[in-house]
């Protein structure tokens, strides 16, 4: 059966017969948990400041406040990657780890789930609301979210004794209309956990915009079938996706297990804005002694939930590459803001023949504003070549126009 719904392109999820672990599924509207327990601490998270209309998030802000030099500002800014449901190993972000560390960048990474942490629920409406919050103040750089799919389970279309049958399918994609309360709570369950997560996806493009920074906000789950439909296939979902022009990309888990001997066939989604995301797209070229892995039962299907090691590290390559180029942005942009005077000639001269290669040439800013817009457009050129440029600037005493910019900043 198994090797029948592997070669219909299911998944580990279709035999994922959802969280045995869970005697019953919480109500949803089970909102007495006092916010979600993100072992972040204390953060002394405060309200982000504007410039010209641009969001800084105060950490970014206070960094760049207290650095000297560029390197200072590498140093000082931590990039902030949020994975939620990561599982208990979270690959993907000891991938994003050391990928950043190669490129000397700092990190911190909050993996959550419960796996991890059993009082967690992100299925709570609670939970959903208190990461939007810090989403929207712009305190991540990048979130991902590989949502629970039992409920969305192809395999559970084919009967098996034992085992629960399907709760939904692609035309009933909320649930069947003959559920039992139960059943119906457990796809509710996982509407709402596939909802939550398109939701803060959205909440946190939202926020990359209005930091003006590259957008980094992903979702994985199966494609789902024709028939039994995925978590894809809900509206809440695609209008995330397409209100935040988010692309998905299809992979199999084997294409990217070339070093291993047993590899998944299982076929995911990859989806929203990552700069390079559609590199992940590869199918499977396993040559024909390669034996691919019936994912039956729960060890298997645990096994392969976890992210093969080497799409990690193909994700980790891309966020830290627009990571790269978010502390240009905004080391540039803060420069240009409180000395703009000292930026080098070298520097000025490539900011106008970038202003002056943009179409709307004619219907020019003024300059304070002409030359935030030029800093953003950094984005075509190699981070590290601006790292360098930037070492160059002298730096010297703010004058008190640039005190006067920054108290104003302040407030
Ligand atoms: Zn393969």
């Amino acid at each position: 059966m198994a090797d029948a719904v592997e070669k219909e392109g299911g998944s580990p999820c279709s035999v994922d017969f959802g969280d045995g672990d869970e005697p019953s599924p919480p109500p949803a509207d089970a909102d007495e948990e006092p916010g979600v327990s993100h072992g972040g601490g204390p953060e002394n998270i405060r309200e982000p400041t504007f410039q010209e209309g641009i969001m800084r998030p105060m950490r970014v802000h206070s960094a760049l406040k207290s650095s000297k030099n560029f390197e200072d500002f590498r140093r000082n800014r931590p990039f902030k990657f949020l994975h939620m449901y990561s599982g208990p190993n979270d690959p993907l972000g000891q991938a994003i780890k050391i990928e950043a560390a190669k490129n000397r960048l700092e990190t911190v990474v909050l993996s959550l789930d419960n796996k991890i942490d059993q009082t967690l629920d992100l299925s709570k409406p609670s939970s959903s609301t208190a990461i939007k919050q810090e989403v929207a103040r712009g305190e991540w750089d990048y979130t991902h979210a590989g949502f629970p799919c039992g409920s969305f389970s192809m395999a559970r279309h084919n009967a098996t004794p034992g085992q629960p049958g399907p709760v939904r399918d692609k035309a009933n994609i909320y649930g069947y209309q003959g559920n039992t309360p139960q059943q119906q709570a457990e796809a509710d369950r996982g509407t709402r956990m596939a909802t939550q997560a398109g939701d803060i996806y959205q909440e946190q493009v939202r926020a990359c915009e209005a930091r003006k920074v590259p957008p980094l906000a992903t979702l994985e789950n199966p494609p789902g079938s024709e028939e039994s439909g995925g978590a894809w296939d809900l509206p809440e979902l695609q209008k995330a996706l397409e209100e935040t022009k988010g692309v998905k990309i299809p992979y199999r888990s084997c294409a990217f297990m070339v070093k291993e001997k047993q590899r998944f066939l299982k076929p995911g989604v990859w989806a929203g804005r990552l700069s390079g995301i559609e590199k992940l797209q590869k199918v499977c070229r396993c040559p024909a002694w390669i034996k691919h892995v019936p994912l039956i039962g729960k060890q298997m299907t645990s096994l392969a939930a976890e992210y093969p090691q080497g799409l990690a590290e193909a994700v980790a390559k891309e966020v830290v590459a627009s990571w790269k180029k978010t502390l240009n942005l905004e080391w540039w942009r803060y420069q240009i803001e409180t000395k703009a005077q000292e930026v080098g000639d070298l520097q000025k001269k490539w900011l106008e023949n970038e202003d002056n290669k943009s179409k709307a040439a004619d219907t020019r800013p003024p300059p304070q504003k002409r030359a935030a817009a030029m800093a953003f457009k950094i984005d075509n050129i190699e981070s590290d070549d601006m790292a360098s440029g930037s070492k160059t600037i002298p730096i010297k005493e703010l004058s008190c126009h640039v005190f006067h910019c920054l108290s104003m900043l302040e407030r």
